[in-house]
C-alpha cells in the first residue's frame, strides 16, 4: 500500500495523472485540472488549449487577491490555486505538472483532502531529476501589515505555528504548531476547511466574488456557532490558515525554518514567499 514520504528530502512525483473536475469559489463556473507526472523540477503549468506553452511556476506570477491566491500567466488569470499547491508540496511531492481547463481551480470541499486521495490512489514515484532546492535562512526574517507578522527562524526541521484571533466567539483565539512531515500534513492540515462569515457571505456575492461559495465547500460562522457543524477539529480555522500558508510557500519551497505566522493572509504569505525568494537567489 502507498505510503506518504517521511520527509522533504527527496524528489518525488507521481506515479499516474489524477484528473478531477469541480466548482470555482469566485466564479462559480465549472473548471478541470489534470496533474500530470513530471520529469521537470518545481511545478509547471499549462492550459488544455494551448498544451505546448508550459510556465513554471514563480513568484513572479502571483497577484494579490482579497479571498485568494491569484497566478497572472501571461495575462491569462488563474485563481484559487493555493490548496491545490498546497496539497502538492505538502505531500512531498517536487516534481509535477498541472494542466488546467477554466480560469479557476476546483474548491472541492474547500479543504486539501480531495486533492490527497487522488495523490493517494496514483502514489508517487522517485523523480528523474533532483529537486529544486529549498530555501535556507541565515538568520531570522520577518515580515508584517499592521498587527499580522510572519516571524520565521533558522532551522533544520520544518516547523510551523499558527495563531488566529477573530472577535466571534465560535473561533476566538486559536493556535496550532505542527513539525512538518507529508504524513503530518495529510493528518493535520490537509482536511481543515476554508471558513467564512455569514454576515459577509452576501456582501461578498453582491460584490460579484465567491459566487461557488456554499455550505458544502466551507464552513460558514454566524458569530457565537458554525451554521454548519459539525467540525473536523476544534481548531479548524487555525489549521486552514497554515493550509494557505504552505500552498503560498509553494512558489519559492518549504524553507528549513521554523515559522510563527499570526493573524495570516494571502497577501502577507506572498510577501514572506517574496522574501525567501531572495535567500534563494
Ligand atoms: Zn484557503
Amino acid at each position: 500500500m502507498f505510503s506518504f514520504p517521511d520527509d522533504y528530502e527527496q524528489g518525488w512525483t507521481l506515479g499516474n495523472e489524477i484528473k478531477k473536475e469541480g466548482i470555482g469559489l469566485h466564479t462559480g463556473l465549472e473548471c478541470q485540472v489534470i496533474i500530470k507526472p513530471s520529469a521537470s523540477p518545481g511545478f509547471q503549468v499549462s492550459f488544455s488549449e494551448e498544451p505546448n506553452n508550459v510556465f513554471s511556476l514563480d513568484i513572479s506570477q502571483v497577484r494579490n487577491t482579497p479571498l485568494c491566491t491569484t497566478l497572472d500567466l501571461n495575462g491569462k488569470k488563474i485563481s484559487t490555486v493555493e490548496h491545490l499547491l498546497a496539497s502538492l508540496i505538502g505531500s512531498g511531492l517536487t516534481h509535477a505538472h498541472i494542466e488546467i481547463t477554466g480560469s479557476e481551480i476546483p474548491l472541492l470541499d474547500g479543504s486539501a483532502i480531495g486533492w490527497i486521495e487522488e495523490i493517494e490512489k496514483v502514489g508517487m514515484i522517485n523523480s528523474a531529476t533532483a529537486p529544486k532546492p529549498r530555501p535556507e535562512l541565515n538568520s531570522p526574517m520577518f515580515v508584517n501589515k499592521g498587527e499580522s507578522v510572519i516571524f520565521a527562524i533558522p532551522s533544520k526541521n520544518f516547523k510551523l505555528t499558527g495563531m488566529i484571533d477573530f472577535p466571534y466567539k465560535a473561533i476566538g483565539q486559536q493556535m496550532f504548531s505542527v513539525e512538518m512531515s507529508p504524513n503530518n500534513f495529510v493528518k493535520e492540515i490537509a482536511p481543515a476547511r476554508t471558513f467564512g462569515f455569514l454576515d459577509q457571505l452576501e456582501e461578498l456575492k453582491r460584490a460579484g466574488l465567491i459566487k461557488g461559495g456554499a455550505l458544502k465547500n466551507a464552513l460558514v460562522c454566524n458569530g457565537d456557532s458554525w451554521v454548519n457543524p459539525p467540525l473536523r477539529f476544534a481548531n479548524e480555522p487555525v489549521r486552514h490558515k497554515l493550509l494557505d500558508l504552505i500552498g503560498d510557500l509553494a512558489f519559492v519551497g518549504l524553507p528549513r525554518a521554523q515559522i510563527f505566522v499570526y493573524k495570516g493572509s494571502h497577501s502577507l504569505h506572498n510577501e514572506f514567499a517574496a522574501s525567501l525568494q531572495k535567500v534563494l537567489t
